[in-house]
């Protein structure tokens, strides 16, 4: 079905196609028209799966149809995300879907760890804004904006903002807010925190979930070694250097251990760095387009950081630490190895994690031979 089926404005629709999408996603599919009709609505549907257009899309179409254009301080669409470098994300597929339409929208990203005065001017005129919990909060407290007149909240990775702390500032936040307002709460994972969230903030939601079949990791191939924790390092390396990899995607359970890890292989003359919520927002920045764009080959990164980051399809992850959920770890690898480019996942298991791996694997279905390392010479 083309996109033409939603009724878009057409220079919205030109730029779907500029952007080389050819027909909706399952979650745009049904959420769009929803999303227009101005209901609340629980989407859920795993990363990459493009959620961000499913209301990004009918929120720029609702701007353009209002009659008044009202340029001040007061937001009416907020967008709160978990992550500085989603807001950056977020912001710039609004600014792509909204570029040359009859009347300017305006989309701003405001986040913590950067100096707060240039946002509070450039805020004047804002229409969406896509806002990390603290700084807004900040923002608001200042008076550089206002939330009274906010018509759509969006809560993306609307999970990841509940694990991540944000509760408290979150509930703020809402305390700021009109009761009459559209709610839109997307994320990848339905979980038992989400469940407190919904209840206060949804009225009658459509529900929206596009199952995020642990199956669909099945084209992945996966591998997995046994290896004592000190040999972790040496086997990486021999792994990257061996295999030749020119791009993978290393999991650590912690900050700490992403940059041990990052700082290790850089020494050895790997191009590594690590991304971290502990990070600067210039490192993380930096780090990410640099991956990206090929010119940095390993990225040592935790789950928090990687939620909702636009980096799939990639040739390599390995899972240097085991996360502790099998969701987590079918995020992970779904990184990796899309229906056309087949990917590799490399799962690192201490003994002691034997069965801990054995039941992420029965989760998955899935059963693999491990390599036993200790054998190995590197
Ligand atoms: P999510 O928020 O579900 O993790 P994103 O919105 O970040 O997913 O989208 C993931 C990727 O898919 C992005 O690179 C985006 O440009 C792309 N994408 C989104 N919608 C479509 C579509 N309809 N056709 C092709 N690619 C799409
Ligand atoms: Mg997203």
């Amino acid at each position: 079905m083309p996109f033409s089926i939603f009724k878009l404005h057409p220079s919205i629709l030109a730029n779907v196609e500029a952007l080389g999408y050819k027909e909706p996603t399952p979650i745009q599919a049904q959420a769009i028209s929803v999303v227009a009709k101005g209901r609340d609505v629980l989407g859920i549907a795993k990363t990459g799966s493009g959620k961000t257009a499913s209301f990004v899309l009918p929120i720029l179409n609702q701007i353009l149809k209002a009659s008044t254009v009202e340029r001040d301080r007061k937001v009416k669409v907020l967008i709160l995300v978990p992550t500085r470098e989603l807001a950056v994300q977020i912001e710039g597929v609004c600014k792509q879907l909204s570029s040359n339409l009859p009347r300017t929208i305006k989309s701003m990203a405001v986040y913590g760890g950067v100096s707060i005065n240039p946002q509070m001017k450039a805020l004047y005129g804002v229409d969406i804004l896509i806002a990390t919990p603290g700084r807004l909060l900040e923002l608001k407290r200042s008076n550089a904006i206002e939330l009274w007149k906010v018509e759509t909240l969006v809560l993306d990775e609307a999970d990841k903002m509940l694990n991540m702390g944000f509760k408290e500032e979150m509930e703020e936040i809402f305390g700021f807010l009109p009761d009459q307002r559209q709610n839109l709460l997307f994320s990848a994972t339905l979980s038992d925190k989400l469940d407190g969230i919904q209840r206060v903030l949804l009225q009658d939601p459509v529900l929206i979930k596009v199952e995020d079949k642990i199956e669909d990791a099945s084209l992945i191939n996966l591998s997995g070694y046994f290896v004592a924790s000190d040999r972790k390092g040496p086997l990486l390396r021999y792994l990257i250097r061996s295999q030749n990899m020119k791009q993978v995607l290393v999991f650590t359970s912690s900050g700490f251990s992403a940059d041990k890890v990052a700082d290790k292989l850089y020494k050895n003359g790997i191009e590594a760095k690590s991304i971290h919520g502990k990070k600067s927002q210039f490192a993380r920045e930096k780090a990410l387009s640099d991956f990206k764009s090929g010119v940095l080959n390993v990225l040592v990164s935790t789950d928090l950081i990687s939620r909702g980051i636009d980096i799939n399809e990639l040739p390599f992850v390995i899972n240097y630490e085991l996360p502790r959920s099998p969701k987590d770890f079918v995020h992970r690898v779904g990184r990796t190895g899309r229906a056309e480019s087949e990917g590799q996942a490399i799962t690192f298991v201490t003994r002691d994690e034997t069965h801990h791996f054995k039941v992420i694997l029965k989760k998955m279905k899935r059963y693999i031979d491990m390599v036993d390392s200790d054998t190995m010479k590197f």
